[in-house]
């Protein structure tokens, strides 16, 4: 693409920014100057493409809001590693992504900057905690856009809104400059609305970082056009998709019959102890939140509540400041961690997520990948489940059990249930992100388009 016609991009973009932003709500911020300031005539994978970038991941000299009241004012002081390798790759970034506050939610209704409507059907929710950046790539303002998948904050409002949605393998994306939620199971993920631009984000951004020690060191090599899908050996569970609503099941079913139909090896498949990961992740997760986000003090970061004294600084800030859904967080993580409960909680959800684990990698020694739904329903209407947190957390029964366990996963979408955009799961072990490329693919030109 030429600089003029991508000049020209960013014009357009700029021309329908608020437009869009009124209809979706799914930026914080249009940084298209950001944007701007990095084209230049070299060649690069990304070269053209417009990006947004969910607001909890740092711009050297822009807001980085986490859409808490508490980094309101937080200008951030260095770049992130995936916005050095964006633009190493002449990806355009243009704006930051709304999203729940602190990256915990499912919804994105727990934003200080409102809530953000689904671009297929602005009653319903775009899922959370990256809804923003869902929402954006959907209604087709950005290519591409960036969000982080703690439990599932990439793939549920991927499916949500009708996108591709990845979350890679533990460590294959460098977490340096993302604001920290839950450390061992935050990854930066990538929404687009192709198999291709995902795969060539994740080459783009992905790889061993001197910043993230827990960075994996091996190249990424995308080999998927090569591949032959009916070499491939596919899981699926009956059993999952038979208690889902009717609808959603039929769906289901017809991907899995017309894999079939292409001579796909598609087996059926026990998925156990799927009850045990909404729970198990709820102790780990709030437990490494209690602890990172301590520094958000009003000391450290962001904004301050005067008060008399340092304990009251600490205390009217962190009251005033952060919303209830993350202060419910702290407070659930410091009780699992406190003295007396530790070995109770915490530790007893440590050793649950190692049976997890071994329970759903034990799969990979016969299949290459696994089908499962992403969500258990479709978009669901705002409202219908902001005050009642149980209900919440249960959106990401399916997704939780790949972050607890490391493997990639990526939801893409499968038609429409109800005129609601419906996401299928589909994961491997670890590494295999090309396999799930190339089944993505495949259903993606003969499936979808077909
Ligand atoms: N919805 C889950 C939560 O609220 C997952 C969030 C995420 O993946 N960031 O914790």
């Amino acid at each position: 693409m030429s600089i003029k016609n991508i000049f020209n991009k960013i014009d357009q973009f700029d021309k329908k920014y608020q437009k869009i932003n009124k209809q979706y709500n799914c930026f914080t911020n249009n940084i298209s100057d950001f944007g701007r300031k990095h084209i230049d005539d070299a060649d690069g994978l990304l070269k053209g493409k417009l990006i947004a970038i969910k607001d909890n991941i740092n711009i050297k000299d822009y807001p980085t809001t986490c859409s808490s009241k508490i980094l309101d004012n937080h200008i951030s002081l260095y770049n992130a590693t995936v916005i050095n390798r964006l633009i190493n790759e002449k990806g355009i970034i243009v704006a930051k992504s709304n999203m729940d506050e602190f990256a915990m939610g499912s919804s994105t209704e727990y934003s200080s900057h409102g809530v953000v409507s689904n671009p297929r059907d602005v009653k319903k929710v775009a899922g959370g905690s990256s809804g923003g950046s869902a929402a954006a790539v959907a209604c087709k303002a950005v290519d591409i856009a960036l969000g982080s998948d703690t439990g599932g904050s990439v793939r549920q409002p991927a499916a949500f809104c009708g996108v591709y949605g990845l979350k890679p393998t533990y460590g294959k994306i460098s977490r340096y400059g993302l604001t920290a939620f839950a450390s061992s199971l935050d990854q930066i993920g990538i929404f687009a609305n192709n198999t291709d631009d995902i795969a060539n984000t994740l080459l783009s951004i992905g790889g061993l970082d001197a910043n993230d020690s827990n960075t994996i060191d091996e190249s990424i090599i995308l080999n998927y056009n090569e591949k032959d899908i009916t070499n491939l050996k596919i899981g699926f569970s009956k059993k999952l998709i038979n208690e889902l609503p009717s609808e959603m099941s039929k769906k289901y079913f017809n991907v899995i019959n017309f894999l079939k139909d292409k001579d796909v090896s598609v087996e059926n498949v026990d998925i156990d102890l799927l009850d045990l990961a909404i729970p198990t992740y709820y102790i780990i997760a709030t437990a490494e939140a209690s602890s990172n986000l301590s520094r958000f003090d009003g000391i450290r970061y962001g904004k301050r509540i005067s008060s008399n004294n340092i304990e009251e600084i600490f205390s009217n800030t962190r009251s005033q400041l952060l919303g209830d859904e993350v202060k419910r967080r702290i407070m659930l993580g410091t009780y699992v961690l406190s003295s007396g409960y530790y070995d109770d909680y915490y530790n007893k959800a440590l050793k649950v997520r190692n049976i997890i684990t071994k329970s759903l990698i034990k799969h990979f020694l016969k299949f290459d990948a696994l089908l499962l739904p992403t969500t258990p329903t479709t978009a669901f209407s705002k409202n219908e489940k902001k005050d009642n947190p149980l209900e919440m957390y249960l959106s990401d029964i399916y997704t939780i059990p790949m972050s607890l366990s490391g493997i990639p996963s990526m939801s893409i979408p499968i038609g429409n249930v109800d005129k609601l955009p419906l996401g299928m799961q589909i994961c491997s072990n670890y590494s295999q992100e090309n396999t799930i490329f190339l089944i993505s693919k495949f259903l993606e030109d003969n499936f979808l388009k077909g």
